[in-house]
């Protein structure tokens, strides 16, 4: 087959009526575990400033140097495709002034991202991503509130063998120490490391340890971890957070590597991953951590704050290896043929009424022939079939027919919606 002359462009995909079952299951799950927490609902623009991302996460990370979608604006603005929530959403609470009200704030979020990344299995360059945000608590409590909804909602959608990965990379006190060290051992290995990982190591280090290449791998083995630096407050912070989450029973491990280097993390960070990841889904389905100098890096007071993101595409990638159910939308079991012009004229009143009934019925009003309007009913495996032909038209009536026993009966259109209740009811 020649291909089409449009396609999507390269990264965006389209969502095919079969697969919009999983976004809805997600969706549902996340919104049901978000409001037992009360977390409220938030939506931000997908355009924003571009200042705002390379104020928050940072210059010399691969989002704002790489994957921003930024467009100029006649009246020459430089504004973006949302990459990542976060900023935006404390942009948003700086902007409606919520530090006025009872602290923390809670809010989730759910809504496309965009990053200019080169697509590949689980990485796209228009995804879906849903999200919380604790904001104004430093407690680390929260930290692990957080870790916890997103773990939550994860396993709720029925993933199996999920691992919460765990660090602290310190805060603005004693990560210049760790940086430092860990700069001293990364010039001393640099030729062992690859030709990203040695620009990375001037800019934005931290970002070294998260390296995917082997040779990065080996040459780090035995780099310098934060947790050995971190001063009085973060080690304490660090150790409430794992005793929080050895009650709670949430499989965990510590990972001296993991880092996720956007520039406004500090102290707890964690990734969600499937350990039984299939090829196709990447393994990490959810991050986050920290940010208690966000809300200054924006122009806002001191607001400590704490969040995570997951992927929705990855977890429907994860949750079509674990064959994970959905349910797809039900099969009407009523159907509704009719015979004749004006058969159906009326038809099409009736089938309001029975919809505003919370009736489910399917119907092929386009075709005329009875028998391949029986055929589409017999194909949906629909147990009744409501028969309107010219002369039910005329007197006001309506055939029932049960499909399984083809018996039929005749009764007024006004008692059908009692009828077809009572038929659903009976089975
Ligand atoms: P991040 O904001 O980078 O921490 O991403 C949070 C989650 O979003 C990741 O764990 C992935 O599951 C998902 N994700 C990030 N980037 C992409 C992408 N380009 N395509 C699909 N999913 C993504």
């Amino acid at each position: 087959m020649s291909k089409p002359k449009f396609q999507t462009v390269t990264g965006m995909h389209d969502i095919l009526p079969q697969d919009q079952a999983y976004y809805e299951k997600i969706q549902e799950v996340a919104k049901k575990v978000f409001a037992f927490y009360d977390f409220e609902k938030i939506d931000t623009p997908i355009l924003e400033d571009a200042n705002l991302f390379i104020k928050s996460v940072g210059e010399n990370t691969d989002i704002v140097e790489k994957e921003m979608f930024t467009l100029k604006t006649k009246g020459k603005d430089s504004l973006v495709l949302r990459p990542e929530g976060t900023a935006s959403i404390m942009r948003a609470y700086i902007e409606h002034g919520f530090l006025s009200l009872p602290q923390p704030v809670r809010l989730w979020y759910y809504g496309p991202f965009f990053r200019y990344e080169k697509p590949q299995a689980g990485r796209y360059r228009q995804f879906n991503q849903f999200g919380v945000e604790i904001i104004g608590e430093t407690d680390p409590i929260v930290d692990v509130q957080t870790i916890l909804v997103m773990y939550s909602v994860l396993n709720d959608l029925g993933l199996k063998g999920l691992m919460v990965k765990v660090n602290s990379i310190g805060d603005d006190n004693c990560r210049p120490l760790y940086r430092k060290a860990l700069v001293k051992y990364l010039r001393e290995k640099k030729t062992g490391l690859c030709s990203d990982c040695q620009k990375r190591m001037k800019v934005n280090p931290l970002r070294v340890l998260d390296c995917k290449n082997e040779k990065c791998q080996e040459t780090l083995a035995s780099a310098p971890q934060s947790v050995d630096y971190l001063c009085d407050d973060c080690k304490k912070h660090l150790k409430d957070v794992l005793e929080y989450l050895d009650e709670l029973k949430v499989p965990y491990c510590l990972d001296s590597r993991l880092v996720r280097g956007l520039d406004y993390y500090s102290r707890t960070v964690f990734e969600i991953e499937s350990t039984k990841a299939g090829e196709n889904t990447g393994g990490v389905l959810a991050g986050g951590g920290r940010y208690d100098s966000l809300s200054k890096m924006l122009g806002g007071g001191e607001t400590p704050a704490c969040g995570a993101a997951a992927g929705v595409e990855r977890i429907i990638a994860e949750m079509k290896e674990n064959k994970a159910r959905v349910s797809f939308s039900s099969v009407p079991e009523i159907f509704f043929a009719q015979i004749g012009p004006l058969a159906k004229k009326k038809s099409l009143p009736i089938l309001e009424d029975l919809r505003k009934a919370g009736i489910k019925v399917g119907e092929a009003f386009g075709k005329d022939a009875l028998k391949a309007q029986l055929g589409k009913a017999s194909r949906l495996g629909s147990k009744v079939v409501l028969i309107l032909g010219q002369r039910e038209a005329l007197n006001n009536m309506i055939l029932v027919r049960n499909m399984q026993t083809a018996k039929q009966v005749e009764v007024k259109q006004e008692d059908i919606i009692k009828e077809v209740k009572n038929i659903l009811k009976e089975k």
